[in-house]
């Protein structure tokens, strides 16, 4: 390149010896004499040049091609080595079902790795009153102690979103450690429970024998063990003798769930003697109490003031307002009354009369604190919610004589064909019954000892119950279940279409009318599981598989549950990715958590990559808590689109498109799927965007391939645990 720029440089300029070698020549011919030799002396050097840049042009070209031909050669051999490495046995105290190891796409490159489901051992579903009753031993300290441990807390990108009551608490429940000098705090590998607040001294953090930071006092250490067991992903070692405050991840977590119950007994009692609120049924009356928002107001401050127009409404929580109008002919205020906590005001305002007939002024010297809530959140979250529930009638007995064919079959009489996948808990095989080649299953193995090992014992019987009695064409059946010593296994129908994480890494991402229709599929899933409480809480292109007609069904179960109405769950469940803000936070969640993480997966059928992905699983964590607003969407998602993700996407989950008023059918209704033909989908007559090869019904070309098993003699199980499965 350096060359033809010289050259073009030096022919541009007339020689000066051209000039001096044509004497006899008039100034403008020999102008034009020069202008003619430069002119064609130029085009050929520009040809040269175009010639030279094209050569340039095509070995870019090979190269590219060679590029890409690499890249999809690293891609494959990728996808091979997670999936073999997956097979090998593991010990992980949190469950992974699918692939073990955490996740290492760092943000905006699309994850090669299928990604672990985690899931802490599930927190009882105490009530609030047992819950009341556990108590925490509560360590006394000085107060500058309390106070390096709560900057510590609000220094902490995941700690200080908690609130400061919460904080408190925790800071009473901490309990003191010291560790002499080079003894080791927190060892890479092992599983943790235990968050640390360094008080006196410094520690060095390495991984993998390399030093990388040196920490000192009021530094949160170890924060993902307050979510779920986890392997604690770097060495601590004291570099001093150092005095540290610890908590353990159950104390913190009951201290989270009582503090969200707490406020939700007070909040609906406070809602119960609101006369316009008498006829709400229970569920509702949560789902306002989860909106209401909290206000702080200084003493003499105007809440109300008369004449003004208004939509909000205010139940006070703490503190004292006075009441007062307007004199005729004067600008004194009479004095009407006083309202105290669990007084409310402002209540017409919600029914569409917005003219405050009087003045609500804070009247006490520390202030008041009162809930509001505003007309339009109001209005989206009330309607007759049962009257939703009651479209589907009970399809239970269909499905029971569904499953009765297969009663009689025994294990003995399957023949495995091949490895479909691998899950969390061991294999899904490819299985035809012996007497019948014309149909072929798939046969999910659990080793117990692993459940029990990881205490999801109470999310495997889930599993079963939920997806043994769905009668819904988007989620994959389970026909019967089997058990011997060692395993558990589902023997349920086969998608032969493979998974749609495959697709979607084979693709890069999906255009519009592909993602609508997945996404419209998994709408439909979470409409038959969410009209009858159900979460699923595992949502992703992982679980996502396509029959053989290019439909997709909702698998593996695990972590889904089956709520009480109005009820919330509070046990860390999901693929990080995926999670919403209140299961990080503790907060309690229930199916608004599906519509987050279905705000998610479009997102990432679009793109290619996930909103929310940091270099591990608590930088997402915290990326996800920064919110939806904070991310950049690509150019190639269509603004239809980009308003329902955030839509979806709401950090309060009350406000989340699908969990208002309307229901699911919101969803149906928003205009990025404007002429979608829903009925088509549900009677399966809409062809799918991607329709896969399935020659013959043991047809597993859309399957990776593995290894045997090497752990195919897991421990004996007898405790009889599962006795019911
Ligand atoms: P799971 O443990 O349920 O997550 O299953 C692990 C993997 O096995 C899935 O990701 C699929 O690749 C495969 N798999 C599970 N169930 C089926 C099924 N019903 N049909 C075909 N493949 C399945």
């Amino acid at each position: 390149m350096r060359v033809c720029f010289d050259t073009l440089c030096f022919s541009s300029r007339p020689h000066a010896a051209d000039e001096e070698a044509s004497p006899g020549l008039g100034t403008t011919t020999l102008n034009v004499l020069i202008d003619h030799q430069v002119t064609s002396e130029m085009g050929s050097v520009v040809q040269e040049l175009q010639a030279l840049l094209q050569v340039k042009e095509e070995k870019i070209r090979e190269l590219q091609t060679l590029l890409h031909i690499r890249d999809e050669e690293i891609e494959d051999l990728r996808s091979h080595l997670d999936k073999f490495q997956s097979v090998f046995p593991f010990h992980f105290n949190a469950v992974t079902p699918k692939h073990k190891g955490l996740n290492n796409n760092i943000g905006g490159v699309r994850p090669r790795k299928q990604r672990a489901g985690i899931s802490a051992e599930p927190q009882s579903e105490a009530s609030l009153q047992e819950l009341s009753r556990q108590t925490f031993p509560i360590h006394d300290k000085a107060e500058r102690s309390r106070e390096l441990i709560k900057a510590a807390i609000l220094d902490n990108d995941f700690m200080k979103n908690l609130e400061l009551a919460q904080i408190r608490e925790i800071v009473d429940c901490m309990f003191p450690e010291a560790y002499k000098a080079q003894s080791i705090i927190i060892k890479e590998g092992d599983v943790g429970s235990i968050v640390y607040v360094l008080e006196e001294g410094r520690v060095e953090v390495s991984r993998e024998n390399k030093y990388l930071s040196t920490l000192t006092p009021g530094k949160v250490l170890g924060e993902l063990a307050i979510l779920y067991n986890c392997k604690r992903t770097a060495t601590i070692k004291a570099a001093t003798d150092c005095k540290l405050w610890a908590i353990e991840r159950q104390c913190f977590q009951t201290i989270m769930m009582r503090t969200g119950l707490i406020r939700q007994a007070e909040y609906t009692d406070f809602l119960k003697s609101v006369p316009i609120f008498k006829d709400l049924s229970e569920d509702t009356l949560i789902k306002i109490s989860d909106v209401l928002e909290e206000t702080f107001y200084s003493f003499g401050d105007y809440i109300i003031r008369q004449g003004a127009r208004g939509d909000t409404f205010f139940i006070i929580s703490k503190g004292r307002v006075k009441v007062t109008i307007k004199q005729l002919n004067s600008s004194e205020e009479k004095y009407i009354r006083t309202l105290t906590k669990g007084d409310f005001f402002g209540e017409k305002a919600l029914q569409g009369d917005d003219l405050r007939t009087a003045n609500i002024i804070c009247d006490d010297p520390e202030g008041v604190s009162c809930l509001v809530i505003d007309r339009e959140t109001f209005n989206q979250l009330i309607s007759n919610l049962d009257e939703i529930k009651s479209k589907y009638k009970d399809e239970g007995d269909e499905r029971k004589r569904e499953n009765e064919e297969f009663e009689s079959v025994r294990l003995s009489d399957l023949r495995v064909i091949s490895t479909l996948g691998v899950g969390g808990f061991g294999r899904v095989e490819l299985v035809q019954i012996q007497s019948d080649p014309t149909r072929a299953f798939a046969l999910k193995q659990m080793k117990k000892a692993q459940i029990v090992e990881t205490r999801q014992q109470q999310h495997i019987m889930s599993e079963k119950e939920i997806m043994g009695e769905a009668n819904c064409n988007f989620i994959v059946k389970l026909y019967r279940t089997f058990k011997d010593r060692k395993y558990l296994y589902m023997l349920m129908e086969s998608c032969l279409g493979g998974e749609l994480w495959t697709v979607l890494r084979d693709k890069g991402h999906f255009d519009d009318p592909t993602t609508r229709f997945y996404t419209a599929c998994v709408v439909e899933a979470f409409d038959y599981l969410h009209s009858r409480n159900i979460i699923y809480r595992d949502l992703k292109p992982e679980n996502l598989l396509l029959d053989n007609n290019g439909y997709v069904k909702l698998v593996d179960f695990g972590f889904a549950k089956r709520l009480q109405t109005g009820r919330k769950t509070w046990t860390f469940c999901g693929t990080p990715e995926y999670v919403a803000p209140e299961v990080i936070l503790n907060k309690g969640h229930d199916i608004s958590a599906d519509y987050w993480s279905l705000g998610v997966l479009m997102f990432e059928l679009l793109t290619g990559t996930p909103p929310f992905a940091g270099a591990d699983p608590m930088k997402t964590y915290n990326i996800i808590l920064k919110g939806i607003d904070a991310i950049e969407f690509p150019r190639n998602i269509t603004r239809n689109a980009q308003a329902l993700i955030k839509k979806l996407c709401r950090d309060n989950p009350a406000e989340r498109l699908g969990y208002q008023k309307g229901g699911i059918s919101e969803i149906q209704k928003h205009k990025w799927f404007d002429g979608f033909n829903w009925e088509g989908l549900r009677n399966r007559t809409l062809i799918p965007p991607i329709i896969p090869q399935v020659k013959h019904v043991i047809d597993t070309s859309n399957f990776d391939k593995y290894p045997p098993d090497s752990d195919s003699h897991p421990p004996d199980d007898l405790s009889g645990w599962d006795a019911n499965f």
